[in-house]
């Protein structure tokens, strides 16, 4: 007891058993020097508190421990989210990039065809600025009633389980009320209740993929067409082809001569001589000065469109029965740098395009290359039959065709033809008097006289020289001696007049007769040769008869 004089205490000791640490206190018991002393060890009194502050601060711990979890967790999930945003702005940039860049046309729009986004390429190809689409009708881009309706009725069959549509072509109206055909695949987008909330389409311009087609298949057909018809036939069949794609019920070809002022009209299309023209000239040749605004594509020598025809000033007017001209198109067809010829239609419903320029300029070149063919053609045939200086058939051709006569003959077995052998007689002296161009002149009158005297069935040539022949069919050898006599007295009457002097000539003549019997046409030759063999010798200037 340190603390002398005092009541109550308490101390702190560690002195007593076991060493141990206590709290002692003590209280003086009224006023008895007595004492009661209550000793308690520091770990006995301590101990409750202390397992409480264990508990409390593992609960800290915990509670720790929890919030830096949930911190962690709230931060990844913010950087998630951070990510996300940046993923998706990435992926809308990469997006509107991708609809944007593309050349194809895309569009969306409400049920009822108001836009409500239009791509960049779509704002083009209808030549709005961008966004000046949006608010507009879809259907009201598609000029042709019946394809509109077919769009709707499109739009109408997408449901829910079948949204996009198979592919479909069809026109629309373009920049500067130009028709264009166009490409598209439609799909529509439901919402949860499956009602139609909006559609897409995607599409593309196909007017020159089209236009490319279309002139092959035409080209094939044509050349196809061209092996058996006629030149007449086959402009009008590529008039009737270049009218079609153009839409164009009016359709001409005209070539145009070497001095580039005359027109000789060569076709008008099926549909102008059915539905329009009246007043059609067929080969007709007039002066391009007597011609309307039409032959401008001639005085300036490119391809001329007139979408206004009604507007153009200082029309020449047009020949009765022509029909009522809207608009036109003309294309000129250029060789070796001259125009050969144009290729115009006309009256299409909407204005000509650039497009329809380069269809129909492709098929007046190509009327033109099947007409140079046809005139090769018949100049070859020509060449190959005829005879240059005369324009009677060849030798070749006469023996083609009295091989031909004498087939005929053997297969009915009536002989009744006559093969007349002419020489002109004393010819050399002609040649020698007058010079071989004069001498060239005589032939040329001979075979006029001789020409004009046969019949459509008869064959007349030269087979060289100042000798021809002639093949009269079923006339029998009196009846082939009237026609000898009758042009050798037209001969020596009728001297070619040069330079007002008439320059005499007279020709002796041989007949026999086609027989079934003679082994070739050589041989009836010969027989006649030998006729005129006997006019030659029997004085010239007459007619012998071969009989056998
Ligand atoms: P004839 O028949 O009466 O006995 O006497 P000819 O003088 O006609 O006899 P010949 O057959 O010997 O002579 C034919 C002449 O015709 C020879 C040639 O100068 C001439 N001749 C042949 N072909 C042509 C031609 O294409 N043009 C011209 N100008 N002369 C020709
Ligand atoms: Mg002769
Ligand atoms: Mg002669």
């Amino acid at each position: 007891m340190s603390d002398a004089g005092k009541t109550t205490g308490t101390y702190f000791t560690n002195a007593g058993s076991g060493n141990m640490e206590r709290t002692a206190s003590f209280r003086k018991l009224g006023d008895y020097p007595l004492y009661t002393t209550v000793g308690l060890a520091v770990s006995d009194y301590l101990a409750a508190w202390r397992s409480d502050t264990n508990r409390l601060a593992i609960l800290v711990a915990l509670f720790l421990l929890a919030s830096l979890y949930a911190a962690r967790i709230h931060y990844r999930a913010w950087r998630h989210q951070q990510e996300f945003n940046a993923t998706l702005l990435r992926q809308e940039a990469l997006y509107h990039e991708l609809v944007e860049d593309t050349p194809m046309l895309v569009a969306r729009y409400r049920p009822d065809t108001t836009i409500t986004f239009a791509n960049a390429a779509c704002a083009e190809f209808f030549g709005v600025a961008p966004g000046g689409l949006e608010g507009r009708r879809w259907l009201d881009f598609i000029p042709e009633e019946a394809e509109r309706a077919a769009a709707r009725e499109r739009i109408a069959a997408l449901t829910p389980d079948r949204p996009a549509s198979s592919s479909v072509q069809h026109r629309v109206l373009g920049k500067d009320g130009q028709t264009h055909w166009t490409q598209w695949t439609d799909r529509a987008f439901f919402d949860v209740s499956g009602a139609l909330t909006h559609l897409q389409s995607v599409g593309e311009d196909i007017s020159e993929r089209r236009r490319v087609r279309n002139i092959q298949a035409a080209r094939l057909r044509l050349m196809e067409y061209a092996a058996d018809h006629t030149l007449k036939e086959l402009l009008v069949a590529t008039l009737d082809e270049a009218g079609a794609p153009t839409e164009s019920p009016i359709g001409f070809y005209h070539f145009l001569e070497a001095d580039q002022k005359t027109l000789a009209l060569q076709a008008w299309s099926t549909r102008t001589s059915r539905e329009y023209c009246k007043a059609a000239g067929e080969g007709r040749h007039y002066d391009i000065d007597e011609a309307g605004v039409w032959v401008e594509a001639i005085r300036q020598r490119r391809p001329v469109i007139h979408n206004d025809y009604a507007a153009l000033p200082d029309k020449h007017g047009l020949p009765p029965g022509h029909a009522v001209v809207l608009r036109e198109m003309v294309v000129p067809v250029f060789r070796k740098g001259l125009i050969v010829a144009i290729l115009g239609v006309g009256n299409k419903v909407t204005p000509y395009t650039e497009n329809d320029l380069q269809t129909v300029a492709q098929l007046a070149d190509l009327a033109w290359d099947f007409a140079e063919g046809k005139r090769l053609e018949a100049e070859l045939v020509e060449s190959a039959t005829t005879d240059f200086l005369t324009g009677l058939f060849n030798r070749r051709n006469c023996m083609a065709r009295m091989d031909l006569e004498l087939a005929r003959l053997k297969r009915f077995d009536i002989p009744r033809a006559a093969v007349l052998m002419l020489d002109l007689d004393h010819f050399k002296r002609v040649n020698d008097d007058y010079g071989h161009a004069i001498g060239d002149a005589v032939l040329k009158h001979f075979a006029a006289l001789l020409g004009a005297e046969l019949r459509k069935i008869d064959t007349g040539g030269r087979l060289g020289g100042e000798e021809f022949v002639i093949l009269l069919v079923g006339a029998d050898l009196a009846a082939a001696e009237v026609f000898a006599e009758r042009l050798r007295k037209k001969v020596a009457d009728t001297p070619l007049v040069h330079e007002g002097r008439p320059i005499p000539v007279t020709v002796s003549i041989g007949i026999a007769a086609l027989e079934t019997s003679d082994a070739s046409t050589e041989v009836t030759l010969m027989h006649a040769d030998a006729a005129l063999y006997d006019a030659k010798h029997s004085g010239r200037n007459r007619v012998c008869v071969r009989k056998r």
